[in-house]
């Protein structure tokens, strides 16, 4: 069935074209790699699970194919669920300045930033799910996951749509502005399911669907992850003026308030009294829907003062997965200093490279870091500045901990269980059984 465009005509700003909505082009990833580092039992239960959804066909949908962590997911989830023998497809939704504005006050009302919206805020997000709804055919596809707010009325335009609708949320709803959230709620109550990282983000609502919870994972094969060896990191960070030869402390994220990166400098400040030598980098690559990143790249960038020892690098300066893997491998302590957090894949990916982090203890942080055995969470500048400080007096204690953190990761934060999660929802979805996996539903306590 194709979409029914009703009330709500395009703008002139929005005219929609002929094409689909664009594709992601995910190249392709073999589960058979994963074989070594996922437990045998595990990569069983993902076959047993794949073997009835043998060419069943799923559709990704997500406001970006560049920048923060649902593209990172994408690009391994997509290529693996393919070769476990998928027909799987992730396409992207078109917008411009004027959606991605009103898309980012939702993303900040769903953390809990006060202000609702007005009633051309309203109609700039309904015309643009609707424009791209009339670019999407639901047809051939048995399954469709719709990620994140910016396209999740998508589905308002399907009614009696074969496909089952899964809505996945990746971003911290703890303590949503209801205004904001009362205005997706309708259309989130269409989906089949919906899946959330942590129950406590399951709003409190007449009407949702089943939901489910389980965090993401990050993908231990890709460049961002894989072996790099600390030669290889230091001569990759030389590259980028970093004296190899002093400490580094390193926050990987956008450009974002609610990742706090002025108190990601504050603390490097109260460090910096004690350990004159340190040097900080701020990796943050550019989200091509993320209008206020730029705003808060130049707030950033001044509130160093033009201290030499502070690196601010995203995307622009040639930072792609590699350099942040090698960020992430030479740093003497990884910060994630975030106020809200949906997950905060930057935590699992620094401590699956055995490296201290200092993470503010917010959001899906707080399944990823034990304070005090697998890190250390933070809740203002000054402990975060206590925190590194006691790495770097003590690198082999901070050591041991990075370690407990890197096999917590290994054992729930991989990608491998993420599939097996997915298998076992279409699996659910379907009727079919779930060769013994019991998925978390937000009604179990
Ligand atoms: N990232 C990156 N380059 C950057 C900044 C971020 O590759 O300059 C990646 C980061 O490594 C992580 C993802 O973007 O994989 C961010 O995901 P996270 O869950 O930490 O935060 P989100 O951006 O989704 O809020």
């Amino acid at each position: 069935m194709r979409a029914i465009l009703v009330d709500l005509a395009p703008s002139t700003a929005v005219r929609p074209s002929l094409e689909m909505l664009p594709l992601v082009n995910v190249g392709h990833k073999s589960l058979a790699d994963y074989a070594t580092i996922a437990t045998r039992g595990l990569m069983q239960e993902i076959r047993r699970l794949a073997e009835p959804l043998r060419g069943k066909r799923v559709l990704h949908i997500s406001a970006t194919a560049f920048g923060g962590g649902v593209a990172e997911i994408n690009y391994t989830l997509v290529p693996l669920m393919a070769d476990a023998g998928l027909e799987v497809e992730w396409r992207i939704i078109h917008g411009r300045e004027e959606f991605y504005d009103v898309t980012k006050a939702i993303h900040n009302g769903l953390q809990g930033a006060p202000g609702g919206l007005d009633a051309e805020q309203r109609r700039i997000f309904r015309e643009y799910n609707a424009m791209n709804a009339g670019e999407l055919s639901d047809e051939p596809y048995d399954f469709i996951v719709v990620h994140d707010p910016q396209p999740a009325a998508l589905i308002d335009h399907f009614p009696g749509s074969s496909a089952r609708w899964i809505w996945r949320g990746h971003i911290d709803f703890s303590t949503p502005n209801r205004e904001v959230f009362d205005f997706l709620l309708p259309s989130i109550c269409r989906y089949d399911a919906a899946i959330f990282h942590l129950r406590e983000y399951v709003p409190q609502a007449d009407g949702l669907p089943e939901c489910f919870i389980w965090p993401p994972a990050i993908d231990p094969l890709a460049p961002k992850n894989m072996a790099l060896s600390p030669e290889d990191a230091s001569y990759i960070l030389d590259q980028f003026g970093i004296d190899v030869e002093r400490p580094l402390l390193t926050q990987v994220s956008r450009f974002d308030p609610w990742k706090d990166p002025l108190g990601v400098i504050d603390a490097y400040r109260l460090v910096k009294e004690r350990f004159p030598e340190v040097q900080l980098a701020l990796v943050g690559s550019m989200a091509h829907d993320d209008p206020e990143g730029w705003d808060f790249y130049n707030r950033t960038v001044s509130y160093t003062a033009g201290d030499p020892d502070v690196f601010i690098l995203s995307n622009m300066n040639n930072v792609g997965a590699v350099e942040v893997n090698a960020f992430q491998v030479h740093s003497a302590a990884v910060l994630q200093k975030s106020i809200r957090e949906g997950f905060g894949l930057t935590v699992s990916e620094a401590l699956w490279k055995s490296r201290p982090v200092v993470a503010g203890r917010v959001g899906g942080i707080v399944t990823q870091i034990e304070d005090g055995r697998t890190g250390w969470l933070v809740d203002s500048p000054e402990q975060a500045a206590e925190a590194c400080k006691a790495v770097l007096d003590n690198p082999e204690e901070a050591r041991r901990t990075a370690l407990r953190g890197k096999e917590h990761v290994r054992r729930n934060f991989l990608t491998p269980r993420l599939l097996r999660d997915w298998l076992a929802l279409f699996n659910r979805q379907l009727g079919n059984e779930t060769a013994g996996v019991e998925l978390t539903t937000a009604a179990q306590r």
